[in-house]
């Protein structure tokens, strides 16, 4: 059976078409620049070159019309007919409290969904715009998948701000967190790879990419996550502040002359390592800058550490111990520095590195020694298989 998955943005959208049965990606690309001047897509067969077409993408669904073109096409298409593509899995970013897990889209799905759009505006109604395109084009099964929706089993005091009660039931503002696929496919894996037992394991799943967040897994479940009501809180990230006081939204729009929509914007989109170093955003490059001694740079990175190890501390108190410590995504799965130095401030747990094994880049890997009392485990995340095996599961 075959799932193409899509991971739909304002004015991109990714996608991947994979042989479920084999696993195999048999193609993957994206569509950039949707509505704007300069539309292109990118599409790259298994085994096969890179293709770019620039081409007029007026809206999203000219966009899904050229993927499904290029999936079929005489030359370099990967299937003969649009029969073989046999459902569809949609990455939703919110489902707020209606949704704890996966499901088949349908007409009430839909509208719940909408009525989750306030607290994604700039992600669930283009998620939406994704799966209505697919809906005009091909007549299968699709299935929504949300990042939000493995930390649904987190318990109320993990969830809620200290707030006034009533913006909770009016409002709904709570933790929901966020890159939950990740962090449910990650702990499952981590607990194959290390022999955990999935009913008694203590699990903490550093998800280090340009968006970063923690969470801890007790016996499968997340029972809390760095993130909160949206993508802001926790880490500091690429161009996300992460935790601050509060007060200071008020501060910085008073000093500064803008207005809180701004200050958002400055904590979204300037703020976070590449705001701190005024070098990048990128890790590469603030390993680079540091190593030719750019101070910033390493402030940056060190801040980035310190945050991390915080978070763990914090989970371990939250779990009462830990088994395993998983890194994950771009840096994560890449850094092997970054990883030495986190465990290093970790030492009292009794972990040790094994320094040879944590030079790996992008593969699993149990890092940690034989004897290190918490495991430590590089964990390569992969959403869209994650999404592929929920839709499969779904629509059997
Ligand atoms: P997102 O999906 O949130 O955009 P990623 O998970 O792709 O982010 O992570 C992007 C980050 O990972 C970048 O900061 C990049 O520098 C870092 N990264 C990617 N590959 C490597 C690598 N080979 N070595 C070190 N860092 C890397």
């Amino acid at each position: 059976m075959n799932v193409l998955v899509i991971n739909c943005g304002s004015s991109s959208l990714k996608y991947q078409l994979i042989d479920s049965i084999t696993e195999n990606v048999l193609a993957v690309g994206l569509c950039e620049r949707i509505g704007i001047d300069g539309s292109t897509l990118k599409y790259t067969p298994q085994g096969g070159e890179k293709i770019q077409v620039v081409s007029p993408m007026p809206n999203h669904e000219v966009a899904i019309k050229m993927v499904l073109d290029a999936l079929v096409n005489e030359e370099y298409g990967v299937i003969k007919s649009l029969d073989e593509i046999n459902a569809v899995g949609h990455r939703v970013v919110h489902g707020g409290e209606k949704f704890a897990s996966s499901v088949v889209i349908t007409d009430e799905v839909m509208k719940a969904i909408e009525e989750c759009n306030e607290l994604a505006p700039l992600h669930n109604p283009a998620n939406l715009i994704g799966i209505n395109a697919c809906k005009a084009l091909i007549d299968v099964p699709m299935v929504a998948v949300f990042d939000t929706a493995f930390h649904q089993t987190m318990p109320a005091e993990a969830y809620m701000y200290g707030l006034p009660y009533e913006y909770y039931e009016k409002h709904k503002i709570r933790r929901y967190g966020f890159h939950g696929t990740s962090h449910s496919y990650v702990s499952k894996r981590a607990m194959d790879i290390a022999g955990l037992d999935p009913n008694n394991s203590k699990i903490i799943v550093c998800h280090l990419g340009n968006g970063a967040s923690v969470s801890a897994v007790l016996n499968g479940k997340s029972i809390d996550t760095s993130m909160g009501l949206t993508p802001l809180e926790g880490l500091i990230m690429g161009t996300r502040s992460g935790d601050l006081d509060p007060a200071i939204v008020d501060f910085i729009a008073n000093k500064e002359n803008i207005s809180v929509d701004e200050v958002n914007t400055v904590l979204n989109k300037k703020s976070g390592v590449a705001g701190i170093s005024g070098v990048s955003s990128d890790f590469r490059d603030l390993d680079n800058a540091a190593d030719e001694g750019h101070e910033r740079a390493q402030l940056a990175l060190d801040m980035f550490n310190y945050r991390v190890v915080k978070y763990i501390g914090a989970y371990i108190g939250a779990l009462g111990g830990v088994d395993a410590i998983v890194f994950t995504a771009g840096v994560g799965e890449n850094n092997g520095i970054m990883r030495k130095q986190v465990m290093s401030r970790l030492a009292f747990l009794d972990v040790t590195m094994d320094d040879e094994k944590n030079k790996v880049r992008g593969e699993e890997m149990i890092v940690s020694t034989p004897d290190s009392k918490v495991k430590v485990i590089v964990v390569p995340t992969n959403e869209e298989l994650a999404i592929a095996r929920e839709t499969v599961a779904l629509v059997k």
